[in-house]
């Protein structure tokens, strides 16, 4: 699957010494190969353009139907919020990665979506899509928590050598420790 990155995106990536590209595949080997077309394409934009799409969004699906064919948008500005500053971006950055996965999954939802299914509300639309999301979701959250774990060891780190409070990292933390139980919940065997 091909992936453009736009050239302020390319800049800023370069600056943090961040091989987005590699990020982006790594997701992509949890999305079944027949969801995806070989034409499909993923484009990494700064913020979105369309009036159509708010402003805060994180990506957006574009259709078949679109004069530029099946691809989606990611929007890097949104995603990763703390990218001015390269040593807060490189300390969060496994953690950064989970909503740059959510993301990814959600939108090629709307493309599963649009390609097996016919004429179904907006509202329908997203919970396709949030269904999806989290059939794959599960198993990269599993497969990367020991990396996260770590990442929150280091904030608590840095957090208490520079007498910070920790009630922000405690609260991502208890919120990403809730998911993670839910994750290996709903890969545990069901039994029949
Ligand atoms: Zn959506």
């Amino acid at each position: 699957m091909r992936i453009e990155i736009v050239d302020n995106i390319e800049l800023k990536v370069k600056k943090l010494n961040f091989n987005i590209v590699d990020s982006i595949e790594k997701i992509l080997q949890y999305v079944p190969k027949e969801d995806v077309c070989s034409d499909f394409y993923i484009i990494v934009a700064d913020l979105p353009v369309h009036k159509s799409i708010p402003g805060g969004s994180l990506g957006a699906y574009f259709g078949v139907r679109n004069k530029r064919g099946a691809h989606i948008e990611l929007y890097f500005e949104n995603i990763f919020p703390n990218s001015e500053d390269p040593d807060k971006f490189r300390d969060m950055f496994v953690i950064l990665q989970l909503s740059l996965a959510r993301t990814i999954f959600h939108e090629i939802g709307h493309h599963v979506q649009s390609i097996r299914t016919h004429g179904v509300t907006q509202k329908r639309s997203e919970e396709y899509a949030d269904h999806y999301r989290d059939s794959l979701w599960s198993k990269f959250l599993c497969n990367n928590a020991q990396a996260v774990n770590d990442c929150f060891q280091h904030l608590e780190g840095i957090a208490l050598s520079k007498g910070l409070r920790l009630d922000v990292i405690n609260k991502m933390r208890s919120g990403w420790t809730r998911d993670w139980e839910k994750a290996k919940i709903s890969l545990e065997p069901k039994p029949g």
